[in-house]
């Protein structure tokens, strides 16, 4: 894919902090240091899948970037305009431009609203488009994600998960945005379904030019859905290159860590599992010198002191390790 010169999405050390308040008075004792300068290009009609075990920043990144949390440092812009520093109401036009899309969409959904009345209410608050015009722009919303006239007129409770997913979808694409997040979007269904619902979000992409980020638990998932993959631990990037690079050629100790825990889908070829020892460390406390340190096996003194940088080693392969050339 030949990448256009400016980047649809710029990250600039981006830093996500939580204070943790105590005592009497909720003073804040400390930080949970939920995402650590982040830096990220990212090219409209790309995937880029965004991997790292469970806390370590994945979903604060996504909803950093969406404004819907405010960045603690750094630089967030979105078509060349900085957006990280924008007040509220400038905000509402990017707004529109970007989605996001959740492991379970029943939870946004009132039990109590019909599907299509759910879906209207988009067009109520964003649009000035009439009953009739907004009625019609859901029927052809639900056509587009695989569901039918006749859904318009039932409840959350009456779709499977599959189904509920498509609302999820056919909500985030309402307002044609060109950026959507999907946060563990597949994650929680069977692995039948999940490949309809990654092959409706490929067709969707193609059809509206749509830039994806995709975070995900599931390395077997991204790897064929995303061309670039970004891999966190403890709210830092260690690694990011195309995905058949990450795959072929992991140089992070802790990307083959990951990689190693995927099962083999040829039975009979061997492979080695890497085990990483002891627990994920505290991001209120994060180990000093290199984030992984404490659970990686290669690691030196020096890691124990210094942060390694975020270099590119390859074209297009960054990687934040000492021992990496
Ligand atoms: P992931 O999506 O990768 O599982 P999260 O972004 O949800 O990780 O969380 C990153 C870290 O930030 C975790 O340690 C989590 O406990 C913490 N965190 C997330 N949201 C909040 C919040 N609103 N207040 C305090 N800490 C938070
Ligand atoms: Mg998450």
């Amino acid at each position: 894919m030949s990448q256009p010169q400016q980047p649809l999405l710029k990250l600039e050390g981006v830093k996500k902090y939580y204070p943790i308040k105590g005592g009497i008075l909720q003073r804040v004792q400390g930080y949970v240091k939920a995402v650590e300068n982040v830096s990220l290009e990212v090219f409209e009609g790309e995937s880029i899948g965004i991997v790292g075990e469970s806390g370590c920043g994945k979903s604060t990144l996504g909803r950093t970037i969406l404004g819907l949390e405010k960045a603690t440092d750094g630089k967030i812009f979105f078509k060349n305009q900085e957006i990280s520093n924008l007040p509220e109401k400038k905000r509402k036009t990017f707004k529109k431009e970007m989605q996001m899309i959740f492991q379970d969409p029943y939870a946004s959904l009132d039990p109590r609203q019909r599907i299509g009345a759910a879906l209207e209410e988009v067009f109520v608050i964003h649009t000035k488009m009439t009953k009739a015009e907004r009625e019609e722009r859901v029927l052809q919303l639900l056509k587009e994600v695989g569901l039918k006239e006749e859904h318009y007129d039932r409840y959350p409770h009456e779709f499977s998960g599959g189904q509920r997913q498509r609302i999820g979808i056919a909500r985030a694409i309402a307002l044609n945005p060109s950026l959507v997040i999907c946060d563990e979007a597949v994650s929680a269904l069977d692995v039948s379904v999940q490949a309809q619902i990654i092959k409706l979000l490929k067709d969707i992409q193609e059809k509206h030019r749509l830039t994806y980020l995709f975070i995900s638990h599931d390395l077997g998932v991204v790897r064929h859905f995303c061309n670039r993959v970004l891999v966190m631990y403890l709210g830092s990037t260690v690694e990011l290159a195309p995905s058949h690079e990450l795959y072929a050629n992991p140089l992070h100790p802790y990307t083959k860590a990951l990689l190693s825990a995927i099962p083999r889908p040829k039975p009979g070829v061997k492979k080695e599992r890497i085990r990483l020892e002891g627990d994920l460390p505290n991001p209120a406390n994060p180990p000093k010198g290199c984030p992984f340190h404490t659970r990686c096996p290669i690691a030196t003194e020096r890691c124990k002191q210094e942060r390694p940088e975020w270099k590119e080693v390859a074209p297009n392969h960054y990687v934040a390790c000492h021992e990496v050339q």
